[in-house]
Protein backbone atom coordinates (compact mmCIF):
# COMPACT_ATOMS: atom_id res chain seq x y z
CA UNK A 1 0.00 0.00 0.00
CA UNK A 2 1.74 3.43 -0.95
CA UNK A 3 0.25 5.56 1.74
CA UNK A 4 2.12 8.33 0.75
CA UNK A 5 0.73 8.49 -2.63
CA UNK A 6 -3.01 7.94 -0.94
CA UNK A 7 -2.40 11.15 1.57
CA UNK A 8 -0.88 13.40 -1.71
CA UNK A 9 -3.83 12.33 -3.47
CA UNK A 10 -6.22 13.40 -0.16
CA UNK A 11 -4.34 16.76 0.11
CA UNK A 12 -3.80 17.89 -3.40
CA UNK A 13 -7.52 16.95 -3.80
CA UNK A 14 -9.48 18.93 -0.91
CA UNK A 15 -11.77 20.22 -3.41
CA UNK A 16 -13.62 17.13 -2.90
CA UNK A 17 -14.27 17.75 0.67
CA UNK A 18 -14.22 14.03 1.00
CA UNK A 19 -14.98 12.96 4.99
CA UNK A 20 -12.25 10.96 7.05
CA UNK A 21 -14.13 7.65 7.06
CA UNK A 22 -14.36 7.86 3.50
CA UNK A 23 -10.85 8.31 2.59
CA UNK A 24 -9.79 5.92 5.34
CA UNK A 25 -11.95 3.01 3.76
CA UNK A 26 -10.56 4.18 0.41
CA UNK A 27 -7.35 3.99 1.69
CA UNK A 28 -7.79 0.60 2.97
CA UNK A 29 -9.65 -0.88 0.41
CA UNK A 30 -7.76 0.40 -2.46
CA UNK A 31 -4.45 -0.47 -4.79
CA UNK A 32 -3.01 3.13 -4.75
CA UNK A 33 -3.59 3.54 -8.12
CA UNK A 34 -7.42 2.42 -8.19
CA UNK A 35 -7.56 5.06 -4.78
CA UNK A 36 -5.60 7.87 -6.77
CA UNK A 37 -8.01 7.39 -10.02
CA UNK A 38 -10.85 8.04 -7.94
CA UNK A 39 -9.64 10.59 -6.22
CA UNK A 40 -8.85 12.55 -9.57
CA UNK A 41 -5.35 12.49 -8.79
CA UNK A 42 -4.23 11.03 -11.74
CA UNK A 43 -5.04 13.86 -14.13
CA UNK A 44 -1.86 15.60 -13.33
CA UNK A 45 -0.06 11.62 -14.36
CA UNK A 46 -0.37 10.86 -18.06
CA UNK A 47 -1.54 6.94 -18.72
CA UNK A 48 2.36 6.25 -19.73
CA UNK A 49 3.09 6.54 -15.59
CA UNK A 50 0.77 3.92 -14.54
CA UNK A 51 2.64 1.11 -13.80
CA UNK A 52 2.69 -1.91 -15.91
CA UNK A 53 1.22 -4.24 -13.01
CA UNK A 54 -1.89 -1.79 -13.12
CA UNK A 55 -2.22 -0.98 -16.70
CA UNK A 56 -1.93 -5.29 -18.10
CA UNK A 57 -3.44 -6.92 -15.23
CA UNK A 58 -6.12 -7.70 -16.88
CA UNK A 59 -3.60 -9.40 -19.56
CA UNK A 60 -3.26 -13.37 -19.95
CA UNK A 61 -0.04 -14.36 -18.14
CA UNK A 62 2.72 -15.75 -20.16
CA UNK A 63 4.48 -18.44 -18.52
CA UNK A 64 8.30 -17.54 -18.99
CA UNK A 65 7.78 -13.59 -18.86
CA UNK A 66 4.51 -12.76 -17.15
CA UNK A 67 2.33 -10.10 -18.03
CA UNK A 68 3.78 -6.35 -17.93
CA UNK A 69 5.86 -5.91 -21.01
CA UNK A 70 9.89 -5.39 -20.87
CA UNK A 71 11.42 -1.95 -20.90
CA UNK A 72 14.64 -1.56 -23.03
CA UNK A 73 13.99 2.53 -23.88
CA UNK A 74 14.49 1.54 -27.47
CA UNK A 75 11.80 2.82 -29.29
CA UNK A 76 12.94 2.77 -33.37
CA UNK A 77 9.91 3.57 -35.88
CA UNK A 78 10.47 2.15 -39.54
CA UNK A 79 12.63 4.73 -41.74
CA UNK A 80 12.12 3.56 -45.16
CA UNK A 81 15.41 5.54 -45.92
CA UNK A 82 17.69 4.79 -43.05
CA UNK A 83 17.51 0.90 -43.43
CA UNK A 84 15.37 0.74 -39.35
CA UNK A 85 11.90 -1.82 -40.69
CA UNK A 86 9.64 -2.89 -37.83
CA UNK A 87 7.65 -5.75 -38.60
CA UNK A 88 4.45 -5.04 -40.53
CA UNK A 89 2.65 -7.82 -38.09
CA UNK A 90 3.34 -4.84 -35.26
CA UNK A 91 1.54 -1.48 -36.31
CA UNK A 92 2.24 1.48 -34.64
CA UNK A 93 -1.19 1.25 -32.92
CA UNK A 94 -0.46 -2.22 -31.15
CA UNK A 95 3.69 -1.53 -30.12
CA UNK A 96 4.07 -0.35 -26.61
CA UNK A 97 6.78 2.90 -26.49
CA UNK A 98 10.15 1.83 -24.99
CA UNK A 99 9.92 -1.94 -25.19
CA UNK A 100 11.76 -3.05 -28.20
CA UNK A 101 14.94 -4.75 -28.95
CA UNK A 102 17.22 -5.36 -31.95
CA UNK A 103 17.52 -8.04 -34.43
CA UNK A 104 20.40 -9.83 -35.44
CA UNK A 105 20.08 -9.85 -39.05
CA UNK A 106 22.37 -12.53 -39.73
CA UNK A 107 20.09 -15.02 -37.74
CA UNK A 108 16.78 -14.30 -39.57
CA UNK A 109 15.52 -16.57 -42.58
CA UNK A 110 16.39 -13.73 -45.69
CA UNK A 111 12.88 -11.66 -46.68
CA UNK A 112 12.69 -9.28 -49.10
CA UNK A 113 13.00 -6.77 -46.38
CA UNK A 114 14.82 -7.49 -42.87
CA UNK A 115 13.41 -6.84 -39.31
CA UNK A 116 15.82 -4.88 -37.77
CA UNK A 117 13.60 -4.19 -34.75
CA UNK A 118 11.06 -6.33 -32.70
CA UNK A 119 8.33 -4.27 -30.71
CA UNK A 120 6.23 -5.93 -27.86
CA UNK A 121 2.67 -5.74 -29.01
CA UNK A 122 -0.13 -5.80 -28.03
CA UNK A 123 -2.60 -8.15 -29.31
CA UNK A 124 -6.38 -10.02 -28.57
CA UNK A 125 -6.29 -13.58 -29.03
CA UNK A 126 -8.53 -14.78 -31.92
CA UNK A 127 -9.45 -17.79 -29.73
CA UNK A 128 -10.60 -16.40 -26.35
CA UNK A 129 -10.97 -12.56 -27.02
CA UNK A 130 -8.59 -11.95 -24.46
CA UNK A 131 -5.34 -9.74 -24.77
CA UNK A 132 -2.00 -10.61 -24.15
CA UNK A 133 1.42 -9.28 -24.74
CA UNK A 134 3.41 -10.65 -28.11
CA UNK A 135 7.03 -10.32 -26.40
CA UNK A 136 9.76 -8.87 -28.35
CA UNK A 137 11.73 -11.32 -27.22
CA UNK A 138 9.48 -14.42 -28.41
CA UNK A 139 9.27 -12.79 -32.05
CA UNK A 140 13.50 -12.78 -31.65
CA UNK A 141 13.02 -16.80 -30.64
CA UNK A 142 10.39 -17.27 -33.45
CA UNK A 143 12.60 -15.63 -36.23
CA UNK A 144 15.84 -16.41 -35.08
CA UNK A 145 16.40 -19.68 -33.19
CA UNK A 146 13.49 -21.60 -34.51
CA UNK A 147 13.74 -19.98 -37.98
CA UNK A 148 10.38 -19.00 -38.99
CA UNK A 149 9.69 -17.07 -42.55
CA UNK A 150 8.93 -13.37 -41.43
CA UNK A 151 5.83 -14.28 -42.62
CA UNK A 152 4.56 -16.42 -39.57
CA UNK A 153 2.59 -14.48 -37.12
CA UNK A 154 1.47 -15.60 -33.46
CA UNK A 155 -2.45 -14.76 -33.51
CA UNK A 156 -3.21 -16.81 -30.03
CA UNK A 157 -2.58 -16.21 -26.39
CA UNK A 158 -0.41 -18.81 -24.92
CA UNK A 159 -3.32 -20.95 -23.47
CA UNK A 160 -5.10 -21.34 -26.38
CA UNK A 161 -2.12 -21.84 -28.20
CA UNK A 162 -1.36 -24.76 -26.47
CA UNK A 163 -4.73 -26.35 -26.21
CA UNK A 164 -4.49 -25.90 -29.95
CA UNK A 165 -1.12 -27.81 -30.07
CA UNK A 166 -2.78 -30.75 -28.00
CA UNK A 167 -5.57 -30.71 -30.06
CA UNK A 168 -3.58 -31.14 -33.01
CA UNK A 169 -1.38 -33.89 -31.28
CA UNK A 170 -4.58 -36.04 -30.56
CA UNK A 171 -5.83 -35.66 -33.84
CA UNK A 172 -2.81 -36.94 -35.22
CA UNK A 173 -2.79 -39.81 -33.13
CA UNK A 174 -6.29 -40.43 -33.80
CA UNK A 175 -5.39 -40.93 -37.97
CA UNK A 176 -2.47 -42.99 -36.97
CA UNK A 177 -4.68 -45.72 -35.27
CA UNK A 178 -7.40 -45.30 -37.80
CA UNK A 179 -4.56 -46.33 -40.14
CA UNK A 180 -3.46 -49.03 -38.42
CA UNK A 181 -4.56 -52.61 -38.47
CA UNK A 182 -4.95 -55.57 -36.17
CA UNK A 183 -5.13 -52.94 -33.07
CA UNK A 184 -4.90 -54.21 -29.40
CA UNK A 185 -7.95 -53.63 -27.37
CA UNK A 186 -5.74 -51.48 -25.37
CA UNK A 187 -5.12 -49.11 -29.08
CA UNK A 188 -8.76 -49.27 -29.60
CA UNK A 189 -9.60 -47.37 -26.54
CA UNK A 190 -6.89 -44.79 -26.95
CA UNK A 191 -7.99 -44.17 -30.50
CA UNK A 192 -11.89 -43.81 -28.75
CA UNK A 193 -10.89 -41.41 -26.23
CA UNK A 194 -8.77 -39.13 -29.12
CA UNK A 195 -12.37 -39.51 -30.92
CA UNK A 196 -14.03 -38.49 -27.59
CA UNK A 197 -11.60 -35.76 -27.11
CA UNK A 198 -12.07 -34.06 -30.24
CA UNK A 199 -15.48 -34.18 -30.16
CA UNK A 200 -15.30 -32.00 -26.97
CA UNK A 201 -13.14 -29.57 -28.34
CA UNK A 202 -15.55 -29.26 -31.37
CA UNK A 203 -12.94 -30.63 -33.82
CA UNK A 204 -15.61 -33.30 -34.71
CA UNK A 205 -19.19 -33.14 -34.26
CA UNK A 206 -21.37 -35.40 -31.85
CA UNK A 207 -22.23 -37.31 -34.67
CA UNK A 208 -18.79 -38.93 -34.70
CA UNK A 209 -19.97 -40.78 -30.99
CA UNK A 210 -21.46 -43.86 -33.39
CA UNK A 211 -17.56 -44.59 -34.50
CA UNK A 212 -16.83 -44.87 -30.61
CA UNK A 213 -19.99 -47.06 -30.12
CA UNK A 214 -18.70 -49.31 -32.86
CA UNK A 215 -14.93 -49.25 -31.74
CA UNK A 216 -17.09 -50.53 -28.13
CA UNK A 217 -19.02 -53.14 -29.41
CA UNK A 218 -16.13 -54.46 -31.20
CA UNK A 219 -14.02 -55.20 -27.57
CA UNK A 220 -17.52 -55.91 -25.34
CA UNK A 221 -15.61 -59.56 -24.82
CA UNK A 222 -12.89 -58.20 -23.37
CA UNK A 223 -12.87 -57.11 -19.76
CA UNK A 224 -9.56 -56.23 -19.53
CA UNK A 225 -10.32 -52.57 -19.10
CA UNK A 226 -13.54 -52.68 -17.65
CA UNK A 227 -13.17 -49.24 -15.34
CA UNK A 228 -11.38 -47.49 -18.85
CA UNK A 229 -14.38 -48.23 -20.75
CA UNK A 230 -16.93 -47.18 -18.30
CA UNK A 231 -15.42 -43.41 -18.30
CA UNK A 232 -15.32 -43.89 -22.12
CA UNK A 233 -19.13 -44.84 -21.71
CA UNK A 234 -19.89 -41.83 -19.01
CA UNK A 235 -18.22 -39.38 -21.28
CA UNK A 236 -20.36 -40.27 -24.60
CA UNK A 237 -23.34 -40.38 -22.45
CA UNK A 238 -22.85 -36.84 -21.67
CA UNK A 239 -21.90 -35.63 -24.82
CA UNK A 240 -25.19 -37.55 -26.57
CA UNK A 241 -27.33 -35.99 -23.92
CA UNK A 242 -25.73 -32.49 -24.93
CA UNK A 243 -26.15 -33.25 -28.21
CA UNK A 244 -30.34 -33.84 -27.47
CA UNK A 245 -30.46 -31.10 -25.37
CA UNK A 246 -29.35 -28.57 -28.28
CA UNK A 247 -31.76 -30.04 -30.92
ZN1 LIG B 1 -6.66 -17.13 -25.95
Amino acid sequence: MNTGLAYRAVFQAPSLRLDSSVIHRMISDSTPFVLARQLGYLKRYPAKQMPDTERYSSFVEYPRFGRGPRLTGLNPQTEFSGGTFIHWHSPKSCRIPSRAMAANLGKQVPATVAVTHYYDVARQCRDCGRRFILFATEQQHWYENLQFGLDSDCVRCVPCRKKEQGIAKTRRQYEDLCHQGGRTADQCLTQAECCLELIEHEVFTPKQTRRIRVLLNSMADDNTFVDRVSLIRERLLHIEHNAEKSE
